[in-house]
C-alpha cells in the first residue's frame, strides 16, 4: 500500500507558538536621522580608522576564527576589571548569549522570568526556547516592584531570570539593594544584562564572587560597535562550561574579533565618546523637560523615554521631517504614549527637537 502524500505546509510542521510570533520588526532607515537603536552616533578617529583598514586588509579570512578568541578576550578582560576566577563566554551580539542561556536551562515546564515593560528578547527567546515566561510589573515609575517579584519568584520557581541593568526601553538603573534581594530569592540563575553600562553609574560584576547564581551580560553594540555584533558573558568556570557546549563554535567571526580588539586597545576614545553621549543626555533632558506636554524619564542610558499625547501621531511627524525614533505607543500598556529616542550627536539631536517641536504645534 502507497503511502497518501500529504501537502506540507509552513502551517502543518512549524511549531505553533512560533507561528504565533511577529519577527523583530527594523525598520527601514536611510536617509533618517537615526535615532531608534542606541547606536553611539560618532565616527572613529581618521587615524584609527586607518589602522583598522590595514588590519582587516591583512586579516586571514579565509581561514576559520580562533574559536576560543583568545586575544580578544585578554583585551576584554583589560577593560572591564573582572573578579579574580571570573571567565568570559563570548556572542555574535548578547542576544545570542541571551538564547544560549535559555536553550541550557529550557527543562520541560522551565520559567523565564523578568520584568515588564523591558527588552523584548527575554520573552521572545523564551518561546524560541520553549520556556514559559513570566513577566512581573514594574511600578508606575518603572521602578522595581519588589514585593511583587519576591512573591512572583517565590511562586514559579524560575530556572533563569534577566534583569537589564539600567532597563530598556525605560533608561532607568533599578534600585541595587533590590535586585541583590531578587538574586538572593531565586532558585534559578540571574542574569543582569549591562547593556547600557558605558552610560551607567553602577554595575554587578563587582558582585559576582559572591553570589553562585550571578551572571553579568554585556554588549560593545551601544559603546559603538553594533556593526560588529559582541557580546560576553562574565560569571564562573563552573557556569560558563557549560554554556559553551551551546555556543556555535565559530560565532565570532575572524573580522570582529580583529577590530574589536584594536578597538579595545583604543578603550579610551570609546569612554571619550560615551562621556559626551552622557552630557549630551543631560542637556537632551533639560531642554525636553522644558517642552510642554511632554514628559521625559530619567535615564542612565544612551537614550530617554518620554510620553507624549498623541505618541503615534508625533513619531509619525518625526518621520515626515527625517528623524526616525521609536514608537512604544500600542505595545506593553504601561508604554501608552510613549516614545524613546536615542541620544545622538548635538546637531542630530537638533534636528529631533525642532521636529518634536513642530510635530506637537501641528496637533495643538
Ligand atoms: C541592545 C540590547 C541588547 C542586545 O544587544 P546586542 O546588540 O545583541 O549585543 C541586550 N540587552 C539589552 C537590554 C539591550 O538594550
Amino acid at each position: 500500500m502507497s503511502s497518501v502524500p500529504t501537502i506540507v505546509t509552513p502551517q502543518s510542521l512549524i511549531r505553533p507558538e512560533i507561528q504565533a510570533l511577529h519577527a523583530y520588526h527594523v525598520p527601514p532607515s536611510v536617509g533618517f536621522v537615526k535615532l531608534d537603536a542606541m547606536e553611539n552616533p560618532y565616527f572613529l578617529p581618521q587615524s584609527l580608522r586607518q589602522e583598522l583598514a590595514q588590519l582587516t586588509a591583512d586579516a586571514a579570512i579565509n581561514r576559520y576564527p580562533d574559536a576560543g578568541a583568545y586575544d580578544l578576550k585578554l583585551h576584554i578582560r583589560s577593560v572591564t576589571n573582572l573578579p579574580s576566577g571570573m571567565d568570559l563566554l563570548l556572542g555574535n551580539g548578547s542576544d545570542e548569549i541571551i538564547q544560549v542561556l535559555a536553550l541550557a536551562l529550557a527543562k520541560p515546564g522551565a520559567v523565564l522570568l523578568s520584568v515588564e515593560p523591558s527588552f523584548v528578547m527575554y520573552k521572545m527567546i523564551a518561546a524560541f526556547t520553549g520556556m514559559r515566561y513570566v513577566g512581573v510589573p514594574l511600578t508606575q515609575d518603572f521602578s522595581l516592584d519588589l514585593q511583587a517579584t519576591l512573591d512572583a519568584i517565590k511562586r514559579e520557581q524560575p530556572a533563569l531570570v534577566f534583569l537589564a541593568y539600567p532597563n530598556n526601553p525605560t533608561g532607568n538603573l533599578f534600585d541595587a539593594e533590590a535586585v541583590r534581594r531578587i538574586i538572593e530569592a531565586t532558585p534559578g540563575l540571574v542574569v543582569v544584562d549591562e547593556a547600557y553600562y558605558a552610560f551607567a553609574s553602577d554595575s554587578f560584576i563587582p558582585h559576582l564572587a559572591r553570589y553562585d547564581n550571578l551572571l553579568v551580560m554585556r554588549t560593545f553594540s551601544k559603546l559603538g560597535m553594533a556593526g560588529l555584533r559582541l557580546g560576553f558573558l562574565a560569571g564562573s568556570k563552573a557556569w560558563l562550561e557549560q554554556l559553551e557546549k551551546l555556543r556555535l563554535p565559530y560565532n565570532v567571526g575572524v573580522l570582529p574579533q580583529l577590530v574589536a580588539s584594536k578597538l579595545l586597545q583604543h578603550h579610551d576614545v570609546l569612554l571619550a565618546q560615551a562621556e559626551s553621549i552622557k552630557q549630551e543626555r543631560t542637556r537632551l533632558m533639560s531642554v525636553l523637560s522644558t517642552i510642554r506636554g511632554v514628559k521625559a524619564f530619567p535615564s542612565e542610558a544612551n537614550f530617554i523615554l518620554f510620553r507624549v499625547a498623541k505618541a503615534t501621531q508625533i513619531f509619525e511627524g518625526l518621520k515626515q521631517r527625517g528623524v526616525l525614533i521609536k514608537n512604544l505607543n500600542g505595545g506593553h500598556p504601561a508604554l501608552a504614549d510613549c516614545l524613546r529616542v536615542t541620544v545622538g550627536s548635538p546637531e542630530e539631536d537638533a534636528k529631533f527637537l525642532a521636529a518634536l517641536q513642530n510635530s506637537i504645534n501641528q496637533l495643538a
